[in-house]
Parts: C-alpha cells; structure tokens; sequence
C-alpha cells in the first residue's frame, strides 16, 4: 500500500480533524478487489450543524470577503501551485480508492490545479458598476457573495468535482462545506492541508464525508446554508432542488448524461475510432459526458462497428496503478448495474460485437462492451449506464440522427463527426445539449462554460459564467442633502 494511503481519515471542520459526532466510520473498498483499503469518519446530521455553523462563523467575521480580492484570489491560484507539488500523491490517492488508471488521476489532479489558478486568477475582476441617477444621487451595484456555500460532490471524479465549484466559490467570497463522495475521498482531505498552508481563515473550507441520506440529505436542507452546489444523478438532484426550494436558495445542479456522437458519411474513421474509444472509455465510461451512444450514417456502419469491435477487443484491463485501458468500476453495486444494462439492451435485440457482460474476476470489472444495432426506442439508448457499454444506431438522414440525439431526457453534450461544414453548423444548431463539439469528444477547458439543457441540470459551472453562481447582487443608493 501506497505511504499516501492513510488508515483512517478525518472530517475536517473550523480549521480541526474531527472523528465524526456519533462515532461512525465507513469502510472504503478497492474497486480492483472489493478488499477493505481505508476507513474514513462518518460524518452525521450532528456533523453537518458543526461544518455549518464553523462557515457561518467564518462569513460574520467578514474574514473572507473584507480581504482584497486579489489577495484572495492569490492564495485561491497558490492551492493549484500546491497541488501540481504534491501530484504523484494526490494522484495516487485517487488511483486507490476510485480505481482510477494513474495517468488519468494525474490529469485529474492537474485539471483540478487549474481550476484553483483560473478562478483565483478571475477573483479580482468580479466587479460592479455604477449607475446614473442625475445630480444628488449615487447608485452602484456591488457584487456580494451568498456567504455559506455547500457542495455536494459525486465519486467519477472526487478530486475535479471539489475543485471546479470550491475555487469559484472561494474566489467569490463564500465560506464553503463540502461533502466528500462516501466511496472515494481520499484526495479531497487533501484540500484542507492546503487551504490551512495558503492562509485561508478558519472555517473558509469545511471538509466532511458520509452517507448521501444522512450528510448529504441534512446539508441539503440545512436552514443556515446560503446556496447549493450538487454534482451528481438527477434522481439525488431532484431531492437536492426540492430541499432548496423550501429553503428558498439557488442551486447549482449538475447532472448526468446521454452524449450521442453522431457519424456523417465523410467522417474521418480513423478519428470516430480514437475518439470513441476516448468518449466512451475514458475513465471507464464513468462521466457524466461520456460518449455512450454513436449515431451512424448507414453507409460507414458496418465498417464503423468493425473497428470499433475490434478497438474494444484489444484494451487492456487492470487496477488502476497498472494504467490499463479499462479499470474497475466503483463498487460492487455499480458493477451490477451496468452487467444488467448490458444484459438488458441484448435482450431488447442488440449485438454485442465485443463485451457484453461483468468479467469473472476479483473486483468490479466490466468488459468494455459494443452493443450494435441498437433501436432508438431500447433503454440502453435512452438511460444513463455510467460504464464501458456503447450504443450503436444507425441513420439514413440528417434529420433522423438529430432526432435520436435529441430524443432524451438528457442534455449535457453531444458530438458530430464530419469534415462538411455546412453539415456541422447545420448539426450543431439543432443539437439540445449545453456542450456541442466537433471532430473532438470533450473539446473545451477550465475556461469553456458547461452544464446541462434538459435533465442535465441547471446552471453552469466552468468559465467565467460559473463565477455568476457564487455571488448576488447588492445596490446601493445614496443622496446627496446638501449643495455647495
Ligand atoms: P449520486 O446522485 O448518487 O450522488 C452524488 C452525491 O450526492 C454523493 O455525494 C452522495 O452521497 C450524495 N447524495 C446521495 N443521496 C443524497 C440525498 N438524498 N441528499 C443529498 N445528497 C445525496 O451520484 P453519483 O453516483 O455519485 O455520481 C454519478 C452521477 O453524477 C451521474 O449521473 C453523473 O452523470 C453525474 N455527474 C454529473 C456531472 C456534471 O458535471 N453534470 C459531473 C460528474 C457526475
């Protein structure tokens, strides 16, 4: 076992390592063998009003927001500089407890650096503005944050989840709890050594994990949180809108997805080949945008399900640290899941030309699977696997892709591949989805704007239009009663 690897973490709350109120721990597993790897403090409802009420203190103190934003944006930019140094043992950390391959655990560590330097960078150029009223008056819009700040993040990516929402939120002025994914937050306590090191004040950055109906639930519906920000399923972030609804505060709401990928007839092969394998087994199918439909002319299909059989069949397979093409899913749970999902689109009459079920092996391992022939109407078109099993339909015309891409619930992104540009300005018009690209799967940055039409949310985090979800407006008016 990895030094990075503690035996036991606590939730770190006011500036302090806590065991959680009522004494609970929870096991984390090794997604590579199912075999206990760590335990971390359960954190409950008693845990939450601390982590709550520690932000709180923090907000009255005016700790935070009466800092020049500058030097705030300064020590939120210095955790990125912080976590690039300790890289191999962050990415480490997230190798082992999410089963993550390495290389992809270093660049989610480095895409995470880069969301505290872009929004550290942003902090001092959060401005307001004056507005005219005539002689005697001054009016100026002052931009003012929400004050306590909560996040509740998922487990595909437990260290780039925080750090998208958290460096906004901090750079805006919020003091901010954050409630770690019960499966893999190991990476995350990170943050707390960090935040402590770049001198953020006590409370700014409140750290606990625990169960999503327990912890997540009470944060939720916390009556001393000023606004949400929730990264998960649709099914939690209903709960979670409904929660913030009777608390009447915003939420941020980043849910899943169907990407479709759809192939026109001059498409480059050898590039929806490379970039399919990226869109639909990067991170072993486990994004939120991952690829996991192809909507293909029929006049490159047969060729396109060849290959793309062919592709599937020679990835290599392993834990995490052996940075394998295909590494274990989450859980044991997850696993079952997606084996079904596979099941239920054969039975629904798709091919499986590669894959198709859970491999019979220690840990959570799912054989990256194509299913071809897939009809636009079967589950596995329509509903969210979150695992290595992609959909293959076909299209004659231009209008019937769209339709099938279109024709969910979901609206995160989609993808055209085609070398016409009328056919994608055409496509891209007309594609429901808060991320379209073209010729690339996930073309975009820390800078680029996302989140979802639809289903997928509500919201958007990412570039400088996330930084509006992490502050409220404030006018001031003021007249002048004397002349001189
Ligand atoms: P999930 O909804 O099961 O859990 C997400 C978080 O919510 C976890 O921390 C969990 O503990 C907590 N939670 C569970 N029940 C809760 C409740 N009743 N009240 C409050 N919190 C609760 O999702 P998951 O399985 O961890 O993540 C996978 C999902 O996240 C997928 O649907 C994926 O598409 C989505 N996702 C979306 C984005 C995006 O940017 N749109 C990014 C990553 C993941």
């Amino acid at each position: 076992m990895s030094a990075a690897m503690k035996d036991y973490w606590r939730n770190y709350i006011g500036g302090k390592w806590v065991d959680g109120a009522a004494g609970g721990r929870i096991t984390l597993l090794d997604p590579a063998t199912g075999r206990p790897l760590s335990e971390v403090a359960r954190a409950t409802a008693a845990d939450v009003d601390s982590a709550v009420a520690a932000a709180r203190r923090c907000v009255t103190s005016r700790a935070l927001i009466d800092k020049r934003p500058m030097a705030r944006g300064r020590m939120v930019a210095e955790i990125g500089r912080k976590l690039r140094e300790r890289s191999e043992e962050i990415a480490t950390l997230i190798s082992l407890d999410a089963g993550k391959r390495i290389s992809e655990a270093r660049g989610e560590v480095e895409g995470s650096a880069k969301y505290f330097e872009y929004y550290g960078g942003l902090a001092a150029q959060i401005e307001g503005r004056y507005i005219p009223l005539g002689d005697g008056y001054v009016d100026y819009v002052v931009p003012y944050p929400y004050g306590v700040s909560a996040h509740i993040i998922p487990w595909n990516f437990p260290l780039n989840m925080i750090a998208r929402s958290l460096s906004a939120a901090l750079a805006a002025g919020n003091a901010c709890v954050v409630k770690l994914p019960e499966l893999d937050p190991t990476a995350g306590y990170v943050l707390a050594e960090l935040a402590e090191e770049v001198g953020l004040p006590e409370g700014a950055v409140n750290l606990i994990c625990g169960y999503g109906h327990e912890a997540g639930a009470a944060l939720a519906s916390h009556s001393d949180i000023d606004q949400i920000v929730f990264t998960g399923s649709v099914v939690t972030g209903r709960k979670v809108a409904h929660a913030a609804a009777e608390s009447l505060i915003p939420a941020v709401l980043e849910l899943g997805g169907k990407t479709p990928g759809i192939v026109y007839g001059d498409a480059d092969l050898d590039n929806v080949v490379a970039q399919t394998q990226a869109g639909i087994f990067f991170n072993t199918g486990q994004c939120c945008d991952t690829m996991s439909r192809l909507v293909v002319h029929d006049s490159l299909y047969d060729e396109t399900v060849e290959r793309l059989a062919a592709m599937a069949g020679g990835l290599s397979i392993g834990a995490g640290m052996e940075d394998p093409d295909i590494t274990p899913l989450i859980s044991a749970e997850q696993l079952a899941k997606v084996d079904t999902y596979a099941q239920i689109g054969v039975q629904q009459g798709a091919r499986a030309v590669a894959g198709g079920r859970k491999l019979d092996r220690e840990g959570n391992f799912m054989a990256p699977t194509i299913l071809a022939d897939v009809s636009p109407e079967d589950r596995v078109n329509k509903e969210e696997i979150f695992g290595p099993v992609l959909s293959v339909l076909k299209f004659s015309d231009p209008r019937e892709a769209l339709a099938i891409a279109n024709g969910t619930e979901y609206g995160l992104a989609a993808v055209v591949f085609t070398n016409d540009l009328d056919r994608a300005i055409w496509t891209t018009e007309r594609l429901e989805a808060g991320q379209v690209h073209v010729n690339e799967w996930g073309v975009g940055g820390v800078e680029t704007p996302f989140g979802g039409f639809k289903n997928s949310g509500i919201g958007r985090e990412k570039g400088v239009e996330a930084l509006a979800s992490y502050y409220q407006s404030k006018n001031v008016g003021m007249k002048r009663l004397q002349s001189f």
